[in-house]
């Protein structure tokens, strides 16, 4: 596991203030030997968080890109860099993200596609991943079954090409649904196996990320060991990611894990 392929930077405003330098020479210390950076690109829909901080301001992508590029220049003797962004699969919004993608196709390959957010009526977006409260206000509401179904129709979709030939065919945290699953109980009613063939079949991989096991209601890493298990055996590819927002998560958790 010597390639990071889920990495934030400054440049989201929901992540340390830590400079892209210090990632780079994090990973170093830590012998890696490939990185690539996916900053969450700009959102094509008003951000429905309290915080309003969940993606990069649309003004910044230039910036964020030639960074990144003075840094593959700087360090092109010690690792390998690339450029990507985590895109937001926004039901409804498909042609505002197509556009953003085919400004910046040559980024796509090494490019995440995330559901983030749920559209639960026409203009009503719910961020799963938040924080507990706002999630099991939502669930308690709304029936956490019925957000489940909500987030598998939304990954069904997410895995059929959204895109077209534009679509990020790297599938981020498959179950991030479970992100505070410890904190209430629900039947699971989302067919796993189901979405891993899909993601077979129309050429996917998986973002193999380590972020969740440092959320206190989740400890594990998404998709966890039994669908990891399961993307073996239909030889599902996927890359190791720590969804590092702060350098000194670069590689988390990589070394306690054997390559599968
Ligand atoms: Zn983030
Ligand atoms: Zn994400």
């Amino acid at each position: 596991m010597k390639r990071d392929n889920h990495i934030h930077t400054n440049y989201c405003p929901h992540a340390s203030s830590d400079s892209i330098e210090m990632y780079i020479e994090e990973a170093i210390l830590k012998g890696l030997k490939e990185l690539t950076f996916t900053e969450h690109a700009p959102l094509p829909i008003k951000d429905s968080v309290p915080t309003k901080d969940s993606a990069m301001r649309m003004e910044d992508v230039e910036r964020y890109i030639s960074t990144l590029k003075d840094m593959q220049y700087k360090y092109a003797e010690m690792i390998r860099i690339h450029i990507g962004f985590e895109v937001d699969y926004i039901e409804g919004h498909e042609k505002e993200t197509i556009d953003f993608l085919k400004k910046y196709p040559e980024y796509i390959e090494y490019s995440i596609l995330s559901v983030h957010f749920l559209q639960l009526k026409p203009n009503d977006y719910f961020c799963i991943d938040y924080d507990s409260d706002s999630f099991i206000q939502k669930g308690t509401s709304i029936g956490f079954e019925t957000m489940y179904r909500r987030y598998e129709e939304t990954l069904t979709k997410a895995l059929s090409l959204p895109f077209g030939e534009w679509t990020p065919k790297k599938i981020g945290h498959l179950n991030l649904i479970h992100k505070f699953q410890k904190a209430y109980t629900v039947e699971d009613p989302i067919q796993w196996e189901a979405l891993m063939d899909l993601a077979k079949m129309n050429h996917y991989r998986l973002d193999y990320n380590f972020s969740g096991m440092d959320k206190p209601l989740y400890k594990k890493t998404y998709p966890n060991a039994d669908m990891m298990m399961y993307a073996k055996k239909i030889g599902l590819n996927y890359e190791t990611g720590s969804d590092a927002h702060q350098a000194k998560d670069i590689g988390r958790y990589f070394s306690s894990f054997e390559e599968f």
